[in-house]
């Protein structure tokens, strides 16, 4: 995986008629792939980078339930048993949060090879570039510069934070939070994923997941109140690097965007469907997005091979639809926290553990009126 595969565009100015376009390889975009193929549908899935999953901007959690994608070798790489969350004043609260610690880019890249081996056809070092939502019509440029033109029955915008689609359907941008990541050694078996609440992180926490020998430590922090990453990062890690909990020694870097503004207005515009990121289906308060990201694109890949073969445009609302059950109540509560939070970030209230408690998922504060 990972290597462009040709699809007989040959030339600048092809042509291709067919039933699923899916933009973006991540999470979202394997799985709609995955299922739109397996459903009958005709299907081009395209990813921008030379190699799918990489370079990766994730910490590498998902939730155990999400296992059943990370069985490919050399997938998953440690077991997680549950959730530590410190609080300004330095109390704790362990919480049970198992699920799993996965190498990121296999993880894209197994879902990715499912979608082909379905009989989807996958194109990477290839984006979306031009795209016309009443006529159906995408121009994506390929490997070698020239461009191509797609017309597409219904597409699958799976193309993350900074949607291309959105953009060019004219849609606005979503709200995001900054991220800052270092992979450091860690010196002793952990078995949690460890989280730190206070206004070192304002608008984000700061985060440890272990990753067997390793470990992904990281922050977000809304740009509004903090610009810098880097300063309270190493700070954190100059912490834990005196507990003895990790090296010094930085392996790699990495950090990205993750949208918190909630899920769009609506998931459907005319044919084309939104999923996990650009759909604004991550976790404003968590910044968890995996397991909403494949999720929804089975599911818009079930509804969009349904529309494509059959026109019924019920499979496209249907999605909408279903969405919103799913994630509605839980994403528009973790949107209401952060907007709460924001009233007390840079103020004396933020290092208060009564503000954090009702801010972050682990407490029963999060879930009370
Ligand atoms: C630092 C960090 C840590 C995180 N940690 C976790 C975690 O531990 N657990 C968790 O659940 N979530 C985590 N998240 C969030 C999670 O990574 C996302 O929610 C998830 O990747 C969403 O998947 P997606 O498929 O919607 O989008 P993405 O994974 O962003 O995939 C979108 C793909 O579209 C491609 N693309 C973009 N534009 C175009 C275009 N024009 N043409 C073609 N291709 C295009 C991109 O290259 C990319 O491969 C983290 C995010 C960050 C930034």
């Amino acid at each position: 995986m990972g290597e462009p595969k040709a699809i007989g565009y040959g030339t600048a100015g092809g042509r291709r008629t067919l039933d699923v376009l899916v933009v973006g390889l991540g999470p979202g975009g394997g799985a709609a792939a995955y299922r739109a193929a397996v459903a009958g549908a005709s299907v081009l899935a395209i990813e921008r980078k030379k190699c799918i999953g990489e370079p990766v901007q994730c910490a590498e959690f998902i939730p155990a339930p999400l296992g059943r994608w990370a069985q490919d070798e050399g997938v998953l790489r440690q077991h997680i048993e549950g959730m530590k969350s410190f609080l300004p004043s330095g109390a704790s609260e362990q919480s049970p949060f198992p699920g799993l610690m996965v190498d990121r880019a296999r993880f894209d890249r197994a879902l990715a090879r499912r979608a082909q081996e379905a009989g989807a056809e996958v194109m990477t070092c290839t984006r979306l570039t031009g795209l016309d939502v009443c006529t159906r019509t995408a121009v994506i440029g390929l490997a070698d510069g020239a461009s191509a033109t797609v017309e597409y029955r219904a597409l699958i915008a799976a193309d993350g934070p900074h949607s291309a689609v959105a953009r060019l359907a004219g849609l606005p941008e979503l709200p995001v939070v900054h991220t800052r990541q270092y992979t450091v050694k860690l010196l002793q078996p952990h078995a949690d994923t460890d989280i730190w609440l206070s206004d070192e992180f304002p608008g984000g926490y700061g985060w440890l997941f272990p990753k067997g020998p390793v470990a992904n430590l990281g922050m977000g922090a809304d740009r509004h109140f903090e610009h810098d990453l880097k300063a309270p990062l190493d700070r954190l890690h100059a912490r834990l690097v005196a507990q003895g909990l990790v090296g010094s020694e930085i392996l790699s870097r990495t950090g990205g965007a993750i949208p918190v503004g909630g899920m769009r207005a609506s998931l459907v515009l005319e044919s084309v469907l939104f999923v996990g990121d650009a759909a604004g289906l991550t976790h404003p308060i968590t910044g968890a997005g995996i397991a909403a990201a494949v999720e929804s694109g089975e599911c818009a890949g079930r509804a969009a091979a349904r529309f494509a073969r059959a026109d019924e445009a019920a499979a496209l609302a249907g999605y909408d639809e279903d969405m919103r059950d799913q994630y509605g109540v839980a994403l528009e509560r973790a949107a209401a926290r952060r907007r709460d939070l924001e009233r007390h970030w840079r103020t004396p209230n933020a290092n208060d553990d009564r503000t954090m408690r009702r801010g972050w998922i682990a407490f029963p504060e999060y879930f009370s009126v």
